[in-house]
């Protein structure tokens, strides 16, 4: 059974599930107006990784996660750069979205943009007026965070030692610091829908509430994100549904931090903690592997060594799949041990750095084996190994990049990742095109495989 640390009660508890066999998950998504940072790619990866382990166990995943399409920070960009906020969230998401795809982040069930959710959004603000949850001022609609009596619980404070940690304004004319707006009112040429109160745009906090809830339904499994997000932003979105009286989520997981190390790093690369950048630079497999290396509740230190070691690692790990392409196919049973070890780790609030080690270990005894000729012993240990990776989406790449010209290599890599979204079609005239060069194209265990007829 998997147990992960809740946030809500502070400890590794079961992730209990609303329906046997199914999971429901709600991950807070991007603010598009710029692009992604090391820490998106963290969190990205961790629930990535976290999703394809679930499946892997044999659940149906329903993953949301969603894309903030208006806000002040896109409104800004759009007025600094004499754009509209529309082109700038536009443009942002589709930059996060090709980040994602070269990371390899599976793309969401459902990713719903904030903008298509308003009335939604102002019929929950109403309804918490109604209720006396919430306020009118000059500015906007807030909430009273008064009216929760566990408010906090995310910060594990309660709100009288959260006020006074709280920074004022002079002129705030909320009624308590914690306090957070819900609708704020349009300042001329600003981007504006119309409500009960007047026109204006929802809070950031409101969204992930009616969206969580619209496409989950409530009581949904698990909420996440980054630990950023856990106060005040979950804690927000849970005061909403707590006075709302609407179930919300039920397990509240949250990754640890990025911290970027290195000086020569980020002289060279003007802007070290760009996901892009990294990516450029490296193996983009090289980020989830560090990830995986890393215990997602720890901080995760990202440095020119650490990224290079990453790299080299994976090459081993490809040296790897070419060589055991030999002795496994689609026949070999997996080495039920090392996968009943991988679970147990897995299940122990996402060991992967125990995985990793898992993995390095078994990769050297199936090179010793096959040293010792031992290729009946090597077969299953090698298999495991495969499907312990392809588990958590490390993709390992069983062509060699020496024999087969380069663009056939990307064709394949292409096609084992269009076959990872199901993208059949695509996958297929991949196929199709790499034989039309003159090349057989063979499915292995770790991928397209491509060898001379
Ligand atoms: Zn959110």
């Amino acid at each position: 059974m998997l147990r992960l640390f809740d946030t809500a009660s502070g400890e590794v508890r079961p992730l209990r599930q609303r329906r046997a066999g199914q999971v429901s998950m709600y991950v807070c998504g991007p603010t598009v107006y710029g692009p992604p940072h090391l820490g998106h790619g963290r969190f990205s990866l961790v629930f990535d990784v976290l999703r394809r382990y679930l499946v892997w166990c044999g659940n149906d995943v329903v993953y949301v996660s969603n894309i903030t399409d208006v806000d002040d920070k896109i409104i800004d960009r759009a007025a600094r750069e004499g754009s509209t906020p529309e082109a700038v969230a536009r443009h942002w998401e589709q930059v996060w979205w090709e980040a994602m795809d070269r990371i390899s982040v599976q793309r969401p069930t459902d990713d719903p943009h904030a903008t298509a959710y308003i009335d939604d959004m102002v019929r929950l603000v109403g309804d918490l007026i109604d209720r006396g949850a919430a306020y009118l001022l000059d500015d906007g609609v807030y909430f009273d965070t008064s009216s929760v009596g566990d408010y906090g619980l995310l910060a594990r404070q309660d709100l009288d030692s959260l006020r006074a940690g709280a920074r004022v304004d002079v002129d705030d004319a909320k009624r308590s610091p914690t306090d957070f707006a819900l609708w704020k009112f349009a300042k001329p040429g600003e981007p504006a829908w119309d409500s009960p109160w007047g026109p204006g745009r929802p809070g950031w906090h409101t969204e992930c509430v009616v969206m969580s809830l619209d496409l989950l339904g409530p009581g949904f499994d698990l909420h996440g994100g980054g630990q950023d997000l856990a106060f005040p932003h979950h804690e927000n979105e849970r005061a909403q549904a707590v006075a709302a009286e609407k179930a919300f989520a039920g397990h509240w997981m949250h990754n640890g931090f990025v911290e970027v190390a290195g000086e020569k790093m980020s002289k060279s690369l003007g802007n070290f903690t760009d996901l892009g950048d990294l990516c450029d630079r490296y193996d983009p497999r090289a980020y989830r592997l560090l990830v995986l290396r890393s215990h997602y509740r720890s901080p995760m230190e990202v440095s020119d060594t650490s990224a290079g070691d990453a790299s080299r690692a994976l090459e081993r790990l490809d040296a790897f799949a070419r060589r055991v392409a030999e002795v496994v196919d689609d026949a070999t049973v997996a080495d039920a041990p090392a996968l009943a070890a991988f679970r147990d780790l897995m299940d122990d609030d996402l060991d992967t750095p125990g995985v990793m080690d898992l993995v390095f270990t078994s990769v050297r005894q199936v090179n010793a084996l096959l040293d010792e000729g031992d290729r009946s012993a090597a077969g299953p240990l090698a298999a495991a190994v495969l499907e312990i990776c392809s588990a958590v989406g490390l993709e390992l790449h069983a062509v060699s990049d020496g024999d087969v010209p380069d663009e056939l290599v990307a064709l394949a890599r292409q096609r084992d990742e269009a076959r990872a979204a199901r993208d059949f079609a695509l996958a297929d005239a991949l196929r199709d095109q790499i034989q039309d060069a003159g090349w057989i194209v063979e499915d292995t265990p770790s991928g397209t495989g491509i060898r001379r007829p």
